[in-house]
């Protein structure tokens, strides 16, 4: 496993050097500079002449400086020296001449930092270590420096090593230190170096950075509100730089691009985070085929060397599609078992429940067939699937996830039906422009944002049936993870105005900005947002988006590390026109904020 992902993470990085390759090395990545594919220089400007993990045999003679982690120790021999690139073996000087060497070496704790300087020479025969990419060599030290000591740490900096996520996040910094950590952040960083590559130097496209303090605005998810020194006068976070990349257009800068940082304040849900970063994008003169070209080329351009290779085009798939077949508007398409609608088959029933849902208005009854299902199912997974269709009863999604449910228990049998390394990219297209209030079913809310064109084909029912209006909203979803979403937009500022006022109720003064921008020239245009922390999770096969991302916040949206958020002192507060009024249950807390902190479990 180790080595396995380290020779991942050293591919791409791996260069050869040493004092006197560098210059020759630094011509010829100036050389290479002209095509895309500069060599990385590892060890420019810093005191090491390499890193742990690039020496090989090829090295042997040189001297060489080495600067990181102390790993492991044998027996005061042997050294185990870590950096972010791999790890290589030291030889601890025996000799009596080298005393003062030979203590710092030993006497170090782990995790301690080192320099060592000494050559690289063969090991001898037969003491070869082949799973370790430096195996073949060691390093004869002549020379060492203790940079800092180590005390005694939460828990061991090796990834075989069990810890809880509680204790990860509380100490980040030295969760940071593991291979997986590094390779998860590394190959992000590569990523998004060559989507800024692909979006400015091969299309032309302005990375723009937009404000971070906003207002509240209509729809959409919840903001979070940051207190102004005005009384009674707030910012929000945006949830997304939605308004802003319209704005640019209006601007004339025609085609913009941000790794954005969004925030929602959605409460505790498994697998998001209250702050989570987007590959925002929108062009001017664009269509939805434009824009999903644009992506599908990104993808392609973007995706890992070391990965199967992205094919484009991207099948698309309607939502109403999607929803008939997969039960779902993110279809996982690695496998079928697809919905079937069998309602002719029982139209002359007798079976009293059948009989019942089919005279319903629009009642359906639907089957999914899962082959060999009665050679793999036990009868206790029969009970569970019974039990999940139990649960969600009466809702239309329940097939979907019954779907999932069976691909889960059918794998934990030892199915193979989803192919690990298969990256399955879907376009959903045609939602609805419309969907009835969760908590007032006869109000419309924006199925997405209220920016989002109507179909050009249903424009005339605005006006008479604006439910069955399908919207120009397009989603990109991978493995059944909606990884993306945008549409084309509307630049009519009366149109904008109609809907917002007319059919979303909405308060338009919160958006005068925009509706006047519109007035003035807007040309029309269309975009999309990236989820990118979905996106390398689902890249490196990481179990959770925390894992991909440096300090993430806990599934209660704390920061396990600093215990942020924080309470202020009242007289903070002050500046702000701010009280707190405790909830009458939280006297312990409020008296419990002086106190030490205890991380979440
Ligand atoms: N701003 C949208 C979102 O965050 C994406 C878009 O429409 O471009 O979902």
């Amino acid at each position: 496993m180790f080595s396995c992902w380290l020779s991942r993470l050293c591919r791409g990085l791996s260069t050869p050097t040493g004092r006197v390759t560098h210059l020759i090395q630094g011509s010829l990545s100036r050389r290479l500079m002209l095509s895309s594919q500069r060599i990385p220089e590892l060890s420019s400007f810093v005191a090491r002449t390499n890193t742990c993990g690039e020496l090989r045999s090829s090295h042997l003679g040189q001297e060489v400086t080495l600067c990181g982690w102390i790993q492991y120790r044998r027996q005061n021999i042997f050294l185990v020296l870590r950096d972010f690139h791999g790890l290589v073996q030291v030889v601890i000087p025996q000799d009596e001449s080298a005393a003062s060497v030979k203590k710092i070496l030993c006497e170090a704790p782990m995790e301690s930092v080192v320099q060592v300087s000494g050559t690289v020479i063969s090991r001898p025969p037969g003491q070869e270590n082949p799973k370790m990419p430096t195996g073949e060599i060691e390093i004869k030290v002549k020379s060492a420096q203790l940079l800092n000591t180590c005390k005694k740490l939460p828990f061991e900096i090796k990834d075989f090593v069990k810890k809880t996520e509680a204790l990860r996040l509380q100490y980040r910094y030295l969760d940071l230190r593991s291979f997986q950590m590094q390779y998860n952040l590394r190959l992000r960083s590569r990523m998004v170096m060559k989507m800024r590559e692909y979006l400015c130097n091969l299309h032309g496209f302005v990375d723009i950075e937009t404000p971070t303090l906003f207002k509240r605005t209509p729809g959409g998810a919840k903001e979070f509100v940051i207190p102004s020194r005005e009384p009674g006068k707030f910012y929000c976070l945006p949830q997304s730089p939605q308004q802003f990349k319209q704005l640019l257009m209006v601007g004339g800068l025609d085609r913009y691009f941000q790794v954005a940082r969004c925030y929602r304040d959605e409460g505790s849900r498994p697998d998001r985070q209250p702050e989570f970063t987007q590959i925002d994008i929108e062009m001017s003169f664009v269509d939805q085929i434009g824009i999903r070209s644009l992506i599908e080329g990104l993808l392609q351009y973007s995706w890992p060397s070391d990965k199967d290779p992205v094919v484009v085009p991207f099948p698309s798939m309607t939502f109403a599609e999607a929803l008939a077949s997969y039960g779902t508007d993110k279809p996982d398409t690695r496998f079928g078992m697809k919905i079937v609608d069998i309602s002719d088959v029982f139209r002359n029933t007798k079976v009293g429940f059948l009989q019942d849902a089919l005279s319903k208005p629009q009642g359906t009854v639907k089957a999914i067939c899962i082959s060999e299902g009665a050679k793999y199912l036990k009868r206790k997974d029969i009970e569970s699937l019974r039990k999940l269709a139990a649960d969600h009863f009466n809702q239309c999604s329940v097939l979907g996830k019954l779907r999932l449910e069976c691909a889960d228990l059918l794998e934990a049998r030892g199915l193979v039906l989803r192919d690990p390394a298969l990256f399955s990219f879907l376009w959903v297209v045609d939602f609805p422009l419309f969907l009835p209030k969760e908590e007032n079913p006869g109000e419309l809310e924006s199925a997405h944002h209220p920016f989002t064109a109507p179909h050009p084909s249903d424009i005339h029912l605005l006006h008479t049936e604006p439910k069955q209006v399908r919207s120009q909203h397009y989603d990109l979803v991978l493995n059944g993870n909606e990884i993306g979403g945008g549409s084309i937009r509307i630049h009519d500022a009366e149109l904008q105005r109609y809907i917002l006022a007319t059919l979303l109720k909405e308060d338009v003064k919160l958006l005068s900005h925009l509706l006047q921008a519109l007035d003035f020239g807007a040309p029309p245009h269309g975009g999309i947002a990236l989820g990118l922390d979905r996106l390398i999770c689902l890249v490196t096969g990481a179990p959770s988006i925390r894992d991909v991302i440096a300090f993430p916040k806990s599934f209660r949206g704390h920061d396990l590390m600093s215990n942020a958020p924080d309470s202020l002192p009242p007289e903070e507060l002050k500046p702000y026109h701010i009280q707190v009024s405790w909830p009458a249950d939280s006297e312990a807390e409020k008296s419990s904020l002086n106190q030490p902190y205890h991380p979440e479990s």
